[in-house]
């Protein structure tokens, strides 16, 4: 069958990759990377296979690959590459690459090639959302309470719109990736057993949960100076509180959307108020260490940091930050100018981090846990009746 070739895809990876430091065309495939990294055991040729794809224009293959997704960037690969090609940083930026061409509005891709780009939709979303807030805020002096300030109903009417619209949108990035490994399985001919695929997502679900890949990588990696600290100071740990966290204030401000009378204020005991300053806290301890990490560029992977590896973080410890802020000013009898202007960031941030989220690299959320889930259900035990073929 005739192959379409795409004679630029390595050219367009390096565009989302750490300035000049990526040079993949240096790899000769001598597979020291494979042999090095911890989950190349149950995936043989990883991540070597995906450095041959990009350089001989396989991307359909490369966008329909799972096992892009489950490298957790330890940066085993790139410290034994004889070439200095430093696959870790190419899975990185081909993750970055795959976020742009798994979207169909374009703005991933125009945040995810520059810096420029990455501010100019930031600054997009923020101006939008300013605007928004600002055309029904009350003016009434640093007495009025927060939820007077800016309206609740109001707040709560953009937020559904939001999570309306952002849904939709991760909804057919996963359908496309879903979609592209559908199709390159059954060109490969491999037999997908339907029936395996709710036990598939059971055991994603439970992998990125409880970072059960990542603390493989931490147990099976060589990097003494890692296996050396505390178990307070674990890179799992560490995305597991960032992540964890994440998701506590998710689920918190949810329940609120769902359960709260809207713009009423809550006793602090109240069970999502708890829910939500407990993740906060959470989150802002794993963002400290990587937001240190990365200032002392030390150990991989924060040796080498690019734009989009600050940006999330930073992003994320500010809405934070604002948000418990937030948390103290609501029960002041007078939430002063400067609890107005802080609530007002809190806000515009608190949307700009959902509406990038399935544009940017916080869009790993979504694929990594996806490809999870298409990597055990390609290796489940195949039963031929209910296979791909079977259907087709
Ligand atoms: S170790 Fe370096 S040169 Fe060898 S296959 Fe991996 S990326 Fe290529
Ligand atoms: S960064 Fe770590 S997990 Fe990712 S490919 Fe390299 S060795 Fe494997």
């Amino acid at each position: 069958m005739a192959r379409v070739v795409n004679t630029s895809l390595l050219q367009k990876i390096k565009k989302h990759g750490a300035g000049s430091s990526l040079d993949v065309s240096a790899c000769f495939q001598c597979g020291n990377c494979t042999a090095v990294c911890p989950l190349a055991e149950d995936s043989g040729g990883f991540p070597r296979r995906m450095i041959r794809m990009a350089q001989v224009d396989m991307e359909q293959e490369l966008l329909a690959s799972e096992e892009l997704w489950r490298c957790y960037a330890c940066g085993e690969c790139t410290q034994t590459c004889p070439r200095q090609a430093d696959p870790a940083a190419f899975m990185a930026a081909a993750r970055s690459y795959a976020i742009s061409r798994y979207d169909f509005t374009g703005l991933a891709a125009l945040a995810n090639r520059s810096i420029v780009g990455n501010l100019l939709v930031f600054a997009m979303f923020s101006a939008v959302f300013s605007a928004l807030l600002l055309s029904r805020m009350h003016t009434g002096g640093p007495d009025l309470p927060l939820f007077h300030f800016l309206p609740g109903e109001w707040i709560h009417s953009i937020g559904v719109a939001l999570f309306a619209v952002v849904g939709l949108s991760a909804f057919f990035g996963v359908a496309s990736m879903t979609w592209r490994f559908w199709q390159q399985r059954r060109s490969e001919g491999v037999a997908l057993n339907l029936g395996a695929l709710p036990a598939a997502i059971y055991s994603a679900a439970a992998d990125a949960l409880l970072h059960r890949r990542f603390q493989q990588c931490a147990a099976e990696s060589g990097a003494d100076a890692r296996a050396a600290q505390p178990w307070y100071q674990q890179p799992w740990l560490i995305h597991a509180s960032v992540m964890g966290g994440f998701l506590a204030m998710l689920v918190a401000t949810t329940l609120d959307f769902l359960f709260k009378p809207i713009g009423s204020v809550v006793p602090p005991w109240y069970p999502t108020r708890i829910l939500g300053a407990a993740g906060g806290l959470v989150c802002l301890y794993g963002l400290t260490f990587v937001l240190l990490r990365r200032k002392q560029g030390k150990e991989h992977p924060y040796q080498r940091s690019s734009f989009a590896d600050w940006f999330f973080p930073v992003l994320l410890t500010v809405t934070v930050l604002t948000g418990l802020f937030c948390e103290v000013v609501v029960y002041l009898p007078s939430p002063t100018a400067l609890g107005h202007i802080v609530f007002f960031a809190h806000v515009v941030l608190a949307m700009d981090l959902v509406a990038l989220l399935p544009l940017t690299k916080f869009a790993h959320v979504l694929y990594r846990t996806l490809a999870l889930a298409l990597f055990a259900w390609r290796h489940a035990p195949a039963k031929v009746a209910a296979s791909v073929h079977a259907e087709a």
